[in-house]
């Protein structure tokens, strides 16, 4: 089957939501993919910050097979070690020993756990971020600033109040002893990858404790290893009172978790709140297996590889980037003007995945395994896609 026949498939029987597609994938290994036509890229996008270790992971493959063939699914009437271990190991990285994980299977459902224990305190009021991004369901919508995400599915939860991302007084101002959350993320990875400037989670953290209110940090994109670190806003060693995971976590396999920590990791109480699938065996053996790998020094490496790619884009010198920003394998190039979605369509036909968050910022977010010999023929290709997008948007 080629893909053209599969793309016409698609277009005659899924639901027009993301467009037509560009590529149909076959097969990945590593940092490669396959489209299916055979043609090999270089993966710099990992499934939008998904695929951590790589596509088909030796590691994570046998942990999901071997549990699928021993117990694949149970209910959450029920508990299985591998979960259990997951949530120990998951709530051992939030700086609280004492604190407690729901499981989900997306990023969305991990915020909205996360947005149902606010709700538990007692308050309702949300401060949430311009620019922000936290998922689809309704109330990941109702603290996601995107006007065009919002609107068409108004009315949302509310008492949410946006205030601009990194902006000291207006947070003081928007917090008061009403408000339930400060929901946050350590970098805006689907606003063009914005890193929160130096000391804003500090004083997040300094403001809701100040007014008794929830520090809810969205780790969905940044966490478990993508900015070079567990968590990303722990680089300035604040325990946050809510975190969210999911991307990184299965590297494929879907799980989410929303974990809590102080008085937060009790809030929750039988009946509250449910997920069928949510940290069933698979799922939890998946994320055990990533996490397994990570101990390997993936963080260290994918650091110092960030770090290099970071400093090689900006070496390149090239007239139409303005800026590289983000921090270990979450990278946003930013351009001068709004040439991002021509560029990644060249990046495509020449073999390489990456995509544009913004109309001028191309995200770069490789697998966390990637070298730099890995990355380096991207750097060499760049200054002939930058061309061959001028070319094509001329045409
Ligand atoms: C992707 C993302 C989500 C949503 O995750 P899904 O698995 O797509 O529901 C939430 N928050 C952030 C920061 C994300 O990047």
């Amino acid at each position: 089957m080629t893909q053209q026949e599969l793309q016409a498939r698609y277009g005659a029987v899924m639901m027009n939501a993301f467009g037509a597609p560009k590529r149909v994938f076959e097969r990945g290994e590593g940092v490669h993919l396959w489209d299916a036509d055979g043609k090999q890229y270089l993966d710099l996008l990992s499934g939008l910050a998904v695929n951590a270790l790589g596509h088909a992971h030796p590691g994570v493959t046998e942990a999901i097979t071997a549990q699928l063939g021993r117990l694949g699914h149970v209910s959450n009437f029920f508990a299985s070690e591998p979960q259990v271990r997951l949530a120990e190991r998951l709530a051992a990285l939030v700086g609280d020993p004492a604190a407690k994980v729901f499981f989900t299977n997306s990023g969305t459902e991990a915020n909205e756990a996360a947005f149902k224990l606010t709700r538990l305190t007692g308050r309702t009021r949300i401060v949430a971020m311009e620019g922000a991004f936290h998922g689809r369901t309704m109330g990941a919508l109702a603290i996601t600033a995107n006007a065009k995400y919002r609107e068409p599915f108004a009315p949302l939860p509310g008492e949410v109040t946006f205030v601009p991302y990194g902006d000291v007084d207006a947070l003081r101002s928007a917090v008061d002893d009403t408000v339930a959350a400060v929901v946050v993320e350590a970098v805006q990875g689907e606003n063009g990858v914005v890193p929160a400037p130096e000391g804003y989670l500090a004083e997040v953290r300094e403001v809701t404790r100040a007014h008794g209110a929830l520090m809810w940090v969205d780790e969905v994109q940044t966490g478990l290893g993508r900015c070079g670190e567990y968590l990303a806003h722990l680089t300035e060693s604040q325990v946050a009172d809510l975190i969210t995971f999911a991307k990184g976590l299965g590297n494929g396999f879907p799980i989410g978790a929303c974990v809590a920590t102080g008085a937060a990791a009790d809030l929750l109480h039988p009946g509250q709140h449910g997920t069928t699938f949510g940290g069933n065996p698979v799922a939890a053996a998946a994320g055990n297996a990533v996490l397994d790998a990570l101990e390997g020094g993936v963080l260290d490496d994918a650091r110092r590889t960030g770090a290099w790619l970071a400093d090689a884009v900006r070496a390149l010198d090239h007239p139409v980037v303005s800026e590289v920003r983000g921090r270990g394998m979450l990278l946003g190039v930013v351009l001068t003007h709004d040439a991002a979605a021509g560029i990644a369509d060249a990046a495509l036909e020449s073999g390489f995945v990456i995509n544009a968050p913004r109309p001028n910022v191309l995200r770069l977010a490789p697998p966390l395994i990637a070298t730099p010999a890995d990355l380096q023929p991207f750097l060499d290709a760049f200054p002939s896609l930058v061309e061959a997008a001028e070319t094509s948007s001329r045409a």
